[in-house]
């Protein structure tokens, strides 16, 4: 664990906003580490059990999007491929490759600031909120997080502009990321419950007692 905050008293709201604050400040690090300014943290409650910027520019490898260097660092830490009750924030809406990852660790809630309507794995492309996922293949995907869309937008594109205020404002006139009003962006898309299949307790039982599937024959 890297910090926890106090004091919070279970106020979801008033961790989102301290974790996105700490995250947006973190995507202005990414800008001194020679990255675009792209940030994510995956949290348990108040709990900040990992923080990570983009490695792709250090690394030249498009796979290190910050968003898959924090849940590959979570699953580590914790020790475990489930991620359920912990939550992924970032600074820009993750993509559909991490969006992909994530519903693969079962996240629980995914939160970020700046929509990013051209390659969102969201509002481009929906795999955070894909119900066909986790009810045909609930034993690989999890269910439908919660997402909260929006928060803090407008801080998160601050970092931006500072980044390089004309390749900002050419990707808002592009609309590959923002360009909404904080008011008409931050909404709460809630969580959808997964179905237990058949095939999941097959799998359950298959851990549980590999020799019993050893010894059929079919
Ligand atoms: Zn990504």
């Amino acid at each position: 664990m890297i910090a926890k905050f106090n004091g919070f008293d279970g106020d979801q709201a008033a961790i989102d906003k301290a974790m996105m604050e700490r995250c947006i400040g973190l995507s202005a690090k990414a800008i001194e580490q020679g990255e675009m300014p792209f940030a994510s943290l995956i949290c348990r409650g108040a709990e900040i059990l990992v923080e990570a910027t983009n490695q792709v520019a250090r690394a030249e490898d498009i796979t290190r999007h910050a968003e898959l260097v924090a849940i590959s660092k979570a699953q580590h830490i914790l020790g475990r491929k489930d991620l359920s009750d912990c939550t992924l924030y970032c600074t820009v809406e993750l993509c559909a490759m991490c969006a992909f990852a994530a519903r693969e660790t079962r996240i629980g809630r995914v939160v970020f600031a700046i929509k990013s309507p051209m390659m969102g794995g969201v509002s481009k492309w929906n795999v955070l909120r894909d119900t066909e996922l986790s009810n045909a293949m609930p034993e690989v995907f999890g269910a439908v997080p919660e997402v909260v869309a929006g928060l803090m937008q407008e801080d998160a594109e601050r970092i931006w502009h500072a980044w390089n205020p004309l390749i900002w404002a050419v990707i808002r006139y592009r609309g590959y990321l923002g360009g909404y009003s904080a008011d008409t962006c931050f909404t709460t898309l809630h969580a959808i419950p997964e179905r237990h299949g058949f095939l999941r307790r097959l799998f359950a039982f298959h851990n549980h007692a590999p020799d019993f599937f050893r010894r059929l024959r079919f």
